[in-house]
């Protein structure tokens, strides 16, 4: 589901500092029997907005990310590589050891208040999925929604959680004064390799339960279908069940992003490949011949498919982040700027 390029800024690895972050203060480390299996590191971090490197090709500048690290544990996550700026394990340590940024709404609501802000759109998701399961113990996102709301401050979120459900009422109340993008990422609906290849996930039609809440209460959602997987679920057949499904679900927009195999994740992809499909070790090889990305005509391959299957269905790719927004009703005041546009591709 995630951006590439996207990571924090790695830190300097053999310390302390580079465990838990230059800019961050450890408060404490949890283990808790409601989530077994996955340690949770408290952090008082000293920044929160964060700027987009220069040299990335992402259509945004700012982000907010109050985790590190994601239970959702999809195989192909292209942020494994971020724990190792951590010192920390891009295979089950990105799983299980969850880096909290316990102080991220105050700390937000500070940094937009300061004179240093200037305002623009802010992206959240873009890391890892800050409605992952931490934050059904932690709910730093009501905070972090109530501060981008009292500020007026356009932003987007890109999740596989349920959980957005929950802050339903905040998000309607943020979309009254400023721009607010949501998207869900649904890749496939067959539930076979879901379970394997995004174990800690809600299942895809639950996240298709979470567009059609949406709609139900005007809010426009847009899908990324990411990854479409090669070989596990690039068939026709299992495109067109997929953008059926999320037509029918009410989403205004589908975006295909086909998986690519950055380092952390590739290893980490190809050992699950191994375990539970062997025989496709070899066409994977071939295919991620030269690199992350499967060849270009492959992309556009399955790009042309997932597209013909929305007109067919009544839905078109996202244009200029436009159909991902939540439908404003209200007059554009002031601080409501021109958010930068969410293009997917
Ligand atoms: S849901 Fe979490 S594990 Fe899955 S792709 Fe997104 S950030 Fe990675």
């Amino acid at each position: 589901m995630r951006w590439e390029n996207l990571a924090e800024q790695p830190v300097r690895p053999g310390s302390d500092a580079a465990l838990f972050g230059a800019d961050a203060v450890v408060t404490r480390t949890v283990d808790t029997p409601e989530f077994r299996g996955i340690t949770f590191h408290e952090i008082r971090a000293r920044s929160i907005v964060n700027r987009v490197p220069g040299a990335s090709r992402m259509p945004f500048t700012w982000t907010v990310n109050p985790y590190r690290g994601c239970s959702h544990a999809c195989v192909y996550c292209f942020a494994r590589k971020t724990h190792s700026y951590l010192d920390l394990d891009t295979g089950l340590g990105f799983d299980s050891q969850i880096v909290v940024k316990t102080n991220a709404p105050d700390l937000l609501r500070r940094e937009l208040g300061g004179p240093r802000w200037r305002g623009g759109h802010i992206a959240m998701g873009t890391n890892v999925d800050c409605y992952q399961r931490a934050e059904g113990r932690y709910r730093l996102m009501p905070g972090i929604i109530e501060a981008l709301r009292d500020h007026a401050n356009p932003f987007s979120i890109l999740t596989k959680g349920t959980l957005i459900l929950r802050d339903l009422d905040l998000l309607t109340e943020a979309a009254a004064v400023t721009d607010v993008g949501i998207s869900v990422s649904v890749g496939f609906t067959d539930r076979e390799l879901w379970r394997t290849v995004e174990p800690g996930t809600p299942a895809p039609e639950r996240r298709l339960d979470v567009i059609r809440a949406l709609a139900e209460r005007g809010i426009d959602c847009g899908v990324l279908m990411a990854p479409v997987i090669p070989y596990l679920g690039d068939h026709p057949d299992q495109l067109r069940a997929t953008v059926r499904a999320i037509a029918e679900a009410g989403a205004t927009s589908v975006t295909p992003l086909v998986l690519h195999l950055r380092p952390g994740a590739r290893e980490w992809y190809f050992q699950w490949l191994t375990a539970h499909h062997p025989h496709l070790v070899p066409h994977y090889e071939r295919l991620y011949a030269s690199g992350a990305y499967a060849p270009k005509s492959y992309q556009r391959r399955i790009t042309g498919q997932v597209h013909e299957l929305a007109r067919e269905y009544g839905i078109g790719p996202a244009r200029s982040g436009a159909a991902r927004r939540i439908r404003p009703e209200r007059e554009a005041g002031p601080a409501a700027a021109e958010p930068e546009q969410l293009t997917l591709l």
